[in-house]
């Protein structure tokens, strides 16, 4: 069994499946018990002739074989049959409903928690919380009750009748079982370790895969197949090595277990032999306790796997409870107020940001405004802060107060999903989704039609392409869209972003994989299907942005010059010399 703030909930919500489940285990057992005293019975009518019932003597005949021996045994084999299948429902249904329940509440805190989170943690150890350790969590729920009870039902039931029979020869039988289970208790801690750094081993080589696969174009283009897969090797070889652990510690245990159940038989059969010798037992009676004693070996056992369940199981909650009870550090504050609208107007007012696990201000007193229905060009070195700017407005960290406004409200007082729902966004590493292209279009719209898909596409200047495709719209995109070229995925993306016709557009370098005439037409497409609506372009390539509106200029996270291009040209140096710096590279790259 396994307990915790996650799970113990499911006892409850579960218990009368659970009751259910445990009467039909205490029928069987009981009925179980049975079966020795049949065999008792049987024993001692062929080798006497007459069977000891309460006191009396019954002749063996044809009668007694089929009314004290058969007809039992029948309701014995028909009372287990249905109680066996009644416990299987009842244990292993209510587990396999608690984990999904628990797979949904993990899956629905994934979705909440913030983009910072799967920075930190990787794919592939979230993906063996999904798989490995909830499949421990419920085998230690269903199989856990399961064995308790059957432990303490069967266990004792059993004893008791043994005593009822010999209290001193049933607590001979007990002296190495105890044993038993204080050795158990200790090597059911040394497995806890080893099954823990069997988990570790397992996450880091799924890590390892999935970014592999995912990672398999860079791969390949730097022909470094061999140094992966020596590295795939290594960590292969430290997953079996975790493996050979725990299975030597499990291994262990139960070479322990049968040494100290056969070395019970040999007491049972030996001081029981002496007592048959003595007359004290018949030999029916000896068969009887030998069966007793064979029921106990099963609870007993339990207990040791029950410890070692016990173990592995709160290894796994723990690391499950650690991903359901990660900070949501993202989310709406208390009191915020929903609004019907976004027009589109940004103001960003003496700004500094630092990213949560950074050492600088990624953006320092950044002020400027853009009007609802501007066209407006980011623009800047690498790494100064144009990503960042977006992604705050996006609210995907936290902002401080009183410095991001949009329609004049305090981004903070505004629910993130409304924000969010007035906007479309296509990010620099754009996404799509293993489906059909029709579908990763309309991703963002529940009710469309196929002319909204085609005009969207045409807008971003992909129409032309996805036609050429044998399905045409319905032509499935492999894993991350692998099909399809560069530059279409990202006009993909881009009508994705088109299609939602949101208040506020955001194209993040999106159009670094496109030709200049297409980016041209696309850039003409969206200022004429995009009046009264507000679109920010993060651009490399002075020639996406020259004719927006607004060109905001970018200067190691500070906002050093907004305007005009012609404006700029004037006023800020260094984008006068980005500028002639890039007219230079087109003029050599032309001459070349
Ligand atoms: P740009 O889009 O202009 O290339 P970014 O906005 O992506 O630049 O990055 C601005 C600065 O913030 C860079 O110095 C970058 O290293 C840093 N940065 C970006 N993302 C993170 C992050 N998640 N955590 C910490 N620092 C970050």
């Amino acid at each position: 069994m396994v307990f915790g703030r996650h799970v113990n909930r499911y006892y409850l919500k579960y218990g009368p499946m659970l009751l259910l489940g445990i009467i039909s285990l205490m029928l069987v057992d009981y009925f179980q018990l049975k079966i020795p005293e049949l065999y008792g019975m049987l024993l001692d009518g062929v080798n006497y002739g007459v069977v000891k019932i309460d006191g009396k003597e019954v002749a063996f005949d044809m009668d007694f074989v089929l009314v004290r021996l058969c007809e039992p045994m029948l309701v014995v084999i028909f009372v287990m049959l249905v109680g066996r299948f009644l416990w299987r429902v009842c244990f292993f249904g209510s587990a396999i409903k608690m984990s999904t329940d628990l797979r949904r509440r993990m899956f629905g805190h994934c979705k909440e928690l913030s983009v910072e989170y799967y920075q930190v943690n990787k794919v592939g150890n979230l993906m063996s919380l999904f798989t490995n350790d909830l499949e421990t969590i419920q085998e230690c729920f269903g199989d856990g009750v399961l064995m308790m009870f059957d432990a303490l039902l069967l266990g004792g039931l059993a004893l008791f009748k043994m005593a009822r029979m010999n209290i001193f020869l049933m607590l001979l039988s007990l002296v190495p079982m105890a044993l038993l289970l204080l050795v158990s208790t200790v090597v059911g801690k040394y497995m806890m370790k080893k099954w823990d750094a069997r988990q570790a081993a397992f996450s880091a080589l799924s890590d390892f895969s999935q970014e592999s696969f995912s990672g398999i174009a860079v791969i390949k283009a730097f022909v470094k197949e061999f140094k992966e897969l020596w590295a795939f090797k290594r960590l292969s070889k430290n997953n079996e090595n975790a493996n050979v652990e725990f299975t030597k510690a499990s291994t262990l245990l139960h070479i322990l277990v049968t040494l100290f159940v056969e070395s019970v038989m040999c007491i049972i059969f030996g001081y029981g032999g002496y007592l048959v010798h003595e007359g004290v037992f018949s030999s029916g009676e000896l068969l009887t306790f030998s069966g007793y004693f064979t029921s106990v070996i099963w609870p007993i056992m339990a207990i040791s796997q029950l410890i070692d369940m016990h173990s592995r199981g709160t290894a796994s909650l723990k690391r499950v409870s650690e991903l359901l009870d990660a900070e949501i550090n993202v989310r709406d504050r208390e009191g915020v107020s929903e609004i019907d609208n976004i027009r589109g107007d940004i103001e960003f007012r003496n700004l500094t940001f630092r990213y949560p696990d950074g050492d600088y201000d990624a953006l320092s007193d950044v002020s400027f405004k853009i009007e609802a229905g501007e066209n407006v060009g980011i623009i800047g070195k690498t790494g100064s802060g144009k990503t960042t700017l977006v992604d705050l407005i996006l609210r995907v960290y936290n902002v401080p107060d009183g410095t991001l406004f949009i329609d004049g409200h305090d981004v903070n007082d505004i629910p993130i999903d409304t924000v969010r729902r007035f906007s479309a966004y296509v990010p620099q590493d754009n996404f799509l989704f293993s489906d059909t292209i029709e579908s990763n279009i309309a991703f963002a719209v529940d009710e469309y039609g196929t002319a909204d898909v085609e005009r969207a596409a045409a807008l971003a200047d992909v129409h032309g392409n996805i036609s050429e495709f044998k399905e045409g719209y319905s032509t499935v995109l492999g894993e991350r869209g692998v099909t399809v070229s560069g530059g279409q995925k990202q006009r993909i993306s881009i009508a994705r972003a088109i299609m939602k016709d949101a208040s506020i557009l955001i194209l993040d370098d999106s159009v670094s994989a496109v030709d200049t005439d297409t980016e041209r037409v696309i850039i003409s497409n969206l200022k004429e299907n995009r009046r009264g609506k507000t679109t920010i372009l993060i651009a490399h390539r002075v020639s996406t942005i020259e004719n927006m509106d607004k060109i905001i200029y970018v200067d190691d996270g500070r906002v050093t010059a907004v305007g005009t291009h012609t404006e700029l040209l004037h006023s800020c140096e260094d984008y006068r010399n980005m500028v002639e710096l890039q007219r230079l590279e087109d003029e050599k790259g032309g001459n070349s």
